[in-house]
């Protein structure tokens, strides 16, 4: 059965859709069967694995709000062994939308239950913030990894991230797991990173992975060209960090 791991940190630009399109590319890359789930109405996730906002019909709005079949709207990628439900803008609406609906908080988990055995592994992409469609990630997830970028308050909003999860762990999702906490975009350079990696392992201690992923700047080309990494630029710093990822995701259970 499939392990679903959502990629979650209310703070945009922290490394959210870079790392769930690039470890979900990885993954496949390695040989598991991976699922990359776009729950952000920016749809970067969508766009950086190559699928064309234009050609999407159906996206996780039409599950998440009119009870559409997930597996119709699967889409293969030109990555072997990963496939993509996209997201647009439509889901936008979503937000508000649900919260009238009956089961609102747990409409994701229903819809993936009838794809789980056919992956590995699914990824989901979330928006930057805490509403209900990141609680209908955690709700549906085995764990959740973190991302954090080495900037200065690179702690700050974790404790709103944290409290989230201990809510839906005590009402709608008691098995979610923190999977890890993955330290982003690290400036080499800088004295600030290593202080920001010593204070983040002091506080997550060993949930802390040893991969950490360093600035690079194929990682912030490849998004446009609609490629992951690990297609892109297969030689790259950033294609190696992301491999080394994915290994220790696999080796962590
Ligand atoms: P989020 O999904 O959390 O908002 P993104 O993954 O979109 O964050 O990253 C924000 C921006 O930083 C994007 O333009 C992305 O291409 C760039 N980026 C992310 N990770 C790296 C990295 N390791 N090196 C260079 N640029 C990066
Ligand atoms: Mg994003």
């Amino acid at each position: 059965m499939g392990k679903i791991l959502t990629i979650a940190n209310q703070k945009g630009g922290v490394g959210k859709t870079t790392t769930s399109v690039n470890l979900g590319a990885c993954l496949a890359y390695i040989g598991k069967k991976v699922l990359l789930v776009d729950i952000d109405p920016q749809g970067n996730a969508t766009s950086g694995v190559g699928i064309e906002k234009g050609d999407v019909h159906q996206c996780i709005y039409d599950v998440l709000v009119d009870d559409a079949d997930v597996k119709e709207i699967i889409k293969t990628t030109a990555v072997e062994n990963l496939d993509s439900i996209p997201a647009t803008i439509q889901l936008a609406g979503a937000e508000i939308e649900l919260v009238p609906t009956i089961s609102r908080e747990v409409r994701l988990k229903r819809s993936l239950e009838a794809v789980k055995d056919d992956y590995d592994y699914i990824i989901i992409d979330c928006p930057p913030s805490l509403g209900l469609l990141t609680i209908n990630a955690l709700t549906a997830s085995d764990a959740v990894l973190i991302p954090v970028q080495c900037e200065y308050y690179a702690l700050e909003g974790l404790s709103q991230l944290l409290n989230t999860v201990r809510l839906v762990q005590k009402h709608l999702n008691h098995d979610l797991m923190i999977e890890g906490v993955l330290l982003t975009m690290l400036d080499a350079r800088t004295n600030l990173g290593i202080q920001v990696i010593e204070e983040v392992k002091k506080y997550f201690q060993d949930k802390v992975y040893q991969t950490i992923i360093p600035r690079n700047v194929r990682l912030s080309e490849a998004p446009s060209h609609g490629e992951p990494i690990i297609i892109y630029d297969p030689k790259s710093r950033g294609a190696e960090v992301y491999l080394d990822l994915a290994k220790e995701v696999v080796t962590s259970g």
